[in-house]
């Protein structure tokens, strides 16, 4: 281990912030999602009236916590079924996915809250092409002019952008932020981890909608992979992993998916 890392994450603080309430209202219809929870039915729902069970802790509200010298901060942007994360290190920022079309108003409210707004953002990482992920690139890269837009080479023609996105491979550096190829949700999935602190948004290798569990079967492209993904994320033994559908995991994150790497055999 490195001198110069701080890998112990002291004195995380919380800031609860009402986001996008009145302000979201996306419409799922002709959505494919990877998820089956939250608004099966397909009708459009405003955010402020989602709220899986597993969400009780903080329902519709965006938590960022800060590790003493680690330079990142993270904030969620709850959809509602989906997340958006932003990553903030001094001035810019990093937006994580983009939720479902209709999502870039939210997204911009917790970058205002953030602090960077806008014109702060440098990067825009999508972790797969899915459109409940990748749904609002155009709308988020139009309002951020100076970010450069990501996806994982093997999603990158699926994915339709208003300028060119740079294709992602795994090992790449991006923002400070470790990239990691987690193939089989899609062929292209990328995990975002951060050394410094251990924050992981693993998009949807996992997700937590009723306990830490990997890629959900369901919208799965390659299951075994999806596995070999898992078990890779679990030796980063993150410190908080961040999810596309669910709740952030905080506590006990690193020894939660150790278990369900080992659990997948
Ligand atoms: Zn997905």
């Amino acid at each position: 281990m490195g001198t110069t890392r701080t890998p112990r994450l002291v004195g995380r603080r919380w800031l609860l912030t009402q986001t996008g309430r009145g302000v979201v209202g996306f419409a799922l219809l002709g959505v494919a999602a990877c998820s089956d929870s939250g608004d099966a039915s397909g009708t459009a729902a405003p955010a402020d009236t989602e709220g899986s069970p597993s969400d009780q802790d903080s329902p519709n509200a965006s938590g960022t916590a800060a590790a003493e010298g680690g330079g990142l901060e993270w904030s969620r942007v709850d959809l509602g079924f989906v997340s958006a994360y932003v990553l903030v290190r001094g001035r810019e920022a990093a937006v994580v996915d983009t939720g479902v079309g209709g999502s870039a108003d939210a997204i911009g409210a917790v970058l205002e809250q953030a602090g960077p707004g806008w014109t702060g953002v440098r990067h825009v990482v999508l972790t797969h092409k899915h459109p409940d992920h990748a749904g609002s690139v155009g709308d988020v890269l139009t309002e951020a002019p100076d970010a450069t837009g990501y996806v994982g080479a093997a999603d990158l023609t699926e994915v339709d952008a208003p300028r060119r996105l740079t294709a992602l491979r795994d090992g790449d550096e991006v923002f400070g932020l470790q990239i990691v190829g987690t193939p089989g949700h899609t062929a292209g999935h990328v995990a975002v981890f951060d050394p410094a602190t251990g924050v992981l948004v693993a998009g949807d290798a996992l997700n937590n909608e009723g306990g830490l569990a990997g890629s959900n079967p369901q919208f799965t492209e390659g299951e075994q992979a999806a596995a070999v993904s898992v078990r890779k994320l679990a030796e980063l033994a993150p410190s908080t992993i961040l999810v596309g559908h669910g709740a952030p995991v905080l506590d006990g994150a690193a020894e939660a998916l150790q278990q369900l790497a080992s659990s997948l055999g």
